[in-house]
């Protein structure tokens, strides 16, 4: 699998590299740690690639750990997408576990720290904790509860835990200090009420851990050596690095931060991907337009592909948008070098060619994959009638327009060179049919006089082709980097009413009438595509995933000119 990085070691890399060397540690473990309350998406992946591939490339392990640790938002369809996407993605845990397992010792740990006199149950609400935090510039005000005794904190704390106490009446807090420069330090809440089944433990505990309390615990429970996590963690980790060394840990993992991924045109918040969901705004959390993981599969990305990606965009300190288009160029390459061809008229005119025998059909040969010999070829039906796409025809066209128009000679690809005679008008003057002839001595589409022939287009027999449904996608989004809104606007202002189009008089050839699951092809000058789950036996819908335009290329073959 290719996750060493093309471009030396990362930083993380670095670091284990030196660790292992300097005998800091005999072996890493790390972990992908979710919180089991959505779907994951491409920004997961990043995480899931970097923690699994650690481990592969130095021997290591990877536990897949849920964070479940917030009854109120965590489901177990979310467990099973994730566990899903994980092994889709091509990776294998070490261990399953999961946060809830641990709620017992985060609890005998708790008593620890109130027994050292280091944790302290502070009656008042949400919004005065809040308000008595302080600022950058100002210190916090200490808590008129700050100095409980050991006997009242642990009797309170036995109190809150047997369900004595509504939600939100009393919390516990760490008891470190309210004038810390870094405001995690002043006095982090440990332990809140809430009343609400979790969907693993149930109804055994009404009082929850914190995500920086437990944390670095389930890190320590489950031996974890190096704690990957993103930017805006640097900020928690002095108090992460408190929790271990105030209670007797078994081991002292470490925390390190990496940039998180962010890509232009897509929002990547899962309060956001589910306010998506929620509202119909999508057609699901697999919805193709989706940055989810099980979105992008079923847009027809492959995991090699993914996983290249989040190789080539490394792994750094410094936070960085991701153009989509090199998403999109990484597929691409990749369905160049795989994709079977196959040829599907999107949007159909009817041609009949007029000096080809009635009734007749003729079988041609049709390679596979240009670029891949050994995937061979198929026959394709050929007929005197045909469909060919609208926009290939021009009744007056410009000069330069090398496909249809009245006189003009193409090329049918693997068939015949045919030349336009006439078209066929309705009252309202749309056309309805074009007429050619085609020149029989042509087959396999030259010539046999060798002139030049200039245009080839795709075609699909009209007695053999299958009706098809073809979606196309674009961007979700209009604005290139959604954290730069407008002030006033939300996400709402900026989803693009064209993001979605589908269509549903397309053709396809006739092999394609019952795709597998997520088979993908090269249509023919048209981009790649990828069958949908939701297809039928006959009835096949295809997504696109990428269209073939490769400005992405493009400008990384200038700049290697330049
Ligand atoms: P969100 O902010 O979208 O809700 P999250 O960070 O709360 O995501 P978690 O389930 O806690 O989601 O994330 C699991 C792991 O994936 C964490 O270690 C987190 O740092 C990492 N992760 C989440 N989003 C990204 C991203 N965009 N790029 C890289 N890693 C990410
Ligand atoms: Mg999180």
């Amino acid at each position: 699998m290719e996750t060493q990085s093309p471009k030396g070691p990362h930083f993380i890399e670095q670091i284990i590299m030196d660790d292992l060397k300097n005998g800091v540690v005999s072996e890493i473990r790390t972990r992908f740690p979710p919180e089991p309350n959505g779907y994951l998406h491409i920004g997961h992946a990043k995480s899931i690639c970097l923690n699994f591939g650690l481990a592969e490339q130095f021997g290591g392990t990877c536990n897949l750990r849920f964070d479940d640790t917030n009854p109120a938002k965590e489901e177990t369809e979310y467990v099973e997408s994730i566990k899903r996407d994980v092994e889709w993605l091509g990776f294998r845990w070490h261990a399953l576990c999961f946060a809830s397992d641990y709620f017992r010792q985060f609890y005998e740990w708790a008593l620890e720290l109130i027994r050292d006199g280091k944790a302290y149950v502070d009656d008042q609400s949400a919004d005065e904790i809040r308000e008595t935090r302080g600022t950058l510039t100002a210190p916090g005000k200490e808590s008129p509860y700050r100095n409980r005794t050991v006997g009242e904190n642990l009797d309170l704390f036995d109190r809150m835990k047997r369900g004595e106490f509504e939600d939100g009446f009393c919390v516990l807090r760490a008891k470190i200090d309210m004038a810390h420069p870094n405001l995690n330090m002043r006095d982090p809440v440990l332990y809140r009420i809430l009343h609400r089944d979790h969907f693993r433990t149930g109804g055994n505990w009404c009082i929850y851990p914190m995500y920086d309390f437990a944390h670095g615990y389930e890190d320590a429970i489950e031996g974890v050596t190096h704690s990957i996590c993103t930017l805006e963690f640097e900020d928690h980790r002095p108090l992460y690095e408190w929790f271990l060394e105030n209670v007797s840990v078994p081991c002292r993992p470490r925390q390190f931060e990496f940039a998180r991924l962010n890509l232009t045109y897509t929002v990547m918040s899962k309060r956001l991907l589910l306010t998506l969901v929620n509202e119909k705004i999508v057609n699901g959390w697999d919805d193709p337009r989706m940055p989810t993981i099980s979105g992008i599969r079923r847009r027809g990305y492959t995991p090699s592909a993914i996983r290249r990606f989040c190789s080539e965009i490394g792994v750094s300190k410094s936070n960085s948008m991701v153009d989509i288009e090199f998403l999109q160029y990484v597929i691409r390459e990749e369905l160049n070098r795989d994709a079977r061809r196959a040829m599907a008229v999107l949007d159909p005119v009817r041609v009949v060619i007029e000096n080809y025998p009635e009734g007749k059909t003729e079988m041609l040969e049709a390679e596979n994959n240009p670029e891949k010999q050994e995937d061979g070829s198929r026959e394709i039906p050929f007929s005197r009638e045909i469909y060919i796409e609208r926009d290939d025809f021009m009744e007056n066209p410009p000069k330069k327009f090398f496909r249809l128009s009245p006189g003009s000679e193409v090329r049918l690809k693997h068939a015949y060179l045919v030349t336009c005679t006439g078209v066929v008008k309705n009252d309202e003057g749309e056309i309805i049919e074009l007429r050619c002839t085609y020149d029989p001595e042509s087959r396999g589409g030259e010539a046999p006089d060798g002139r030049r022939v200039k245009g080839t287009l795709h075609w699909v027999s009209v007695p053999h082709a299958v009706k098809a449904e073809v979606r196309l996608y674009d961007n979700l989004f209009t604005l290139r980097d959604m954290s730069e809104m407008e002030e006033g606007k939300t996400f709402r202002d900026y989803l693009d009413p064209d993001s979605i189009r589908v269509l549903k008089n397309c053709f396809v050839e006739p092999g394609l009438a019952s795709p597998e699951h997520l088979e993908r092809f090269q249509f023919l000058r048209q981009g790649y595509f990828c069958a949908d789950p939701g297809s039928e036996p006959g009835k096949p819908v295809f997504n696109r995933t990428v269209a073939l335009k490769d400005t992405w290329g493009k400008m990384l073959r200038k700049e290697k000119a330049e």
